[in-house]
């Protein structure tokens, strides 16, 4: 299929309204979660004056966190926390180290955070957030104190009951263990269940550091009984090598999925017979990127996204496929590992190509981290836990319920998957806020 440019799709994609205020919030990201809620708002029929309650973020913190570098300069970096809405319970997401982070992009992830809480049936309202930084460009020490100087800022406005953080881009297990002790000093005891994504060591959970690429395996799995697809006789291409990207990787390759392409912000391999996945693993253990680890398989990381494959996994960052590359995928499944990686216009292409393409959407295909990140708050509130079979039962029996309810939804309305999976949220929220009234 022909590409279509950015300006072709201007007419029929909705503007971001002037009329509607966005508050502190602007940037491409944050337009996309507004485009993709207006468009379901519409098929939904929610009145004008209603759609901005159910849509912006109740509270937007931004803090700045002063460091001391190696050197013994002083460097000061910019940190946000978004809460999206307080109407089912707590919020909860992720924390994002990136050099993009800004309090546009962190509101949208806060909201579709809240889609994809209510669409799994978590208790949860969406939150996000963030520092300005490249985690890449501090040492252990400097990040260290990066994060617990975070975590010190954001003492007012957190708690188990308030707002429940988790890793995301640039964080791990040590950065959910230092929020933790960074929290649990301040109370005068340990708060385990002031963070998800935690060392088990320290009150995490078995099975949550591989939780989202293992729901994006499980649902790759389904989907691709659903098209009829033999796994061993299929291929995948993954972008991002990180949490999720690495782990889908591994798991697809369990179910003998050959994968034939990754990449990261560093470098991208291509190679047809199959890459060697274990190893490309322990490089990145190593190396902490993927750049060096090949020369013979090096390929342009735009172009791998093209290369046809069975099945294609963007998980790394937002809008990896627009307007210039949807046309041109050639993947049977397209497996959002990332959040928010296609954009408004990219999904008018997809609509279009729905029979050649099985779009798991994002709030769908990635929801297994949060599963598990509630599964992980119950355990340390309750200081009872559960062996790994018991969480890995619980996650598929979750996703598998979610993937029905997209799929029925997605046949009774003649949406896209996409579109089915944002009614079943939003729909819940606004429900909910309709019962409760105007104060969460
Ligand atoms: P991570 O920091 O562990 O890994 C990110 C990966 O993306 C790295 O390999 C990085 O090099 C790569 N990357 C960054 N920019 C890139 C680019 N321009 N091109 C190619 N690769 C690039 O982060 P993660 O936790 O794996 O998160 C990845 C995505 O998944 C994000 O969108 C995140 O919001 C989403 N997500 C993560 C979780 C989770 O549990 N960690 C849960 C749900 C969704």
């Amino acid at each position: 299929m022909a590409s279509v440019a950015a300006e072709d799709l201007a007419p029929i994609i909705p503007a971001v309204s002037s009329r509607v205020s966005s508050g502190v919030y602007s940037g491409p990201v944050f337009d996309m979660a507004r485009q993709q809620f207006d468009h379901v708002a519409d098929h939904l029929q929610i009145p004008e004056e209603e759609r901005q309650r159910i849509f912006m973020p109740k509270r937007a913190i931004a803090v700045s966190c002063p460091i001391h570098r190696d050197d013994g300069s002083v460097a000061v970096f910019n940190g946000y926390r978004v809460q999206h809405h307080l109407t089912l319970g707590p919020t909860k997401g992720g924390t994002r180290f990136s050099p993009s982070v800004d309090v546009g992009e962190v509101g949208a992830l806060a909201i579709w955070m809240s889609w994809k809480c209510a669409l799994v049936g978590l208790p949860y309202g969406g939150g996000k957030g963030g520092i300005t930084v490249d985690p890449y460009s501090l040492s252990r020490r400097e990040l260290e104190a990066l994060s617990r100087r975070y975590m010190q800022e954001m003492i007012p406005f957190v708690g188990p009951q308030i707002d429940v953080m988790a890793p995301d881009m640039g964080t791990d297990e040590t950065i959910m263990a230092w929020f933790m002790d960074t929290y649990s000093m301040y109370h005068g005891s340990t708060v385990t269940e002031i963070v998800t994504g935690k060392p088990v060591d320290c009150g995490g959970t078995l099975g949550r550091r591989e939780a989202t690429g293992r729901g994006v395996a499980y649902l790759i799995g389904r989907a691709m009984e659903i098209v009829g697809i033999d796994p061993t006789q299929s291929t995948a291409i993954i972008q991002g090598f990180g949490n999720v990207g690495a782990v889908t990787a591994i798991e697809l390759l369990r179910r003998g999925v050959r994968v034939i392409g990754v990449s990261d912000h560093t470098a991208a391999y291509f190679d047809p017979r199959g890459l060697d996945v274990e190893a490309l693993t322990a490089f990145v253990r190593d190396n902490r990127v993927l750049r060096r680890f090949s020369s013979e398989t090096l390929i342009d990381a735009e172009e791998m996204l093209t290369r046809p494959c069975d099945v294609l996994v963007p998980a790394a960052m937002e809008r990896a496929i627009n307007a210039n590359n949807a046309g041109q995928l050639q993947c049977r499944i397209l497996a959002e590992g990332a959040n928010g990686p296609t954009t408004p216009e990219a999904d008018l292409i997809l609509a279009l190509r729905r029979d050649e393409i099985f779009l798991i959407p994002d709030i769908l295909c990635n929801a297994g981290g949060v599963i598990v990140s509630y599964f992980e708050w119950v355990q340390d509130l309750q200081r009872f836990f559960w062996d790994e079979p018991e969480i890995l039962d619980k996650l598929y029996r979750t996703l598998e319920r979610a993937l029905q309810r997209v799929l029925s939804r997605a046949a009774l309305d003649g949406l896209s998957h996409r579109d089915a999976a944002m009614a079943l949220g939003v729909e819940t929220v606004r429900q909910a806020k309709a019962t409760r009234g105007l104060f969460p």
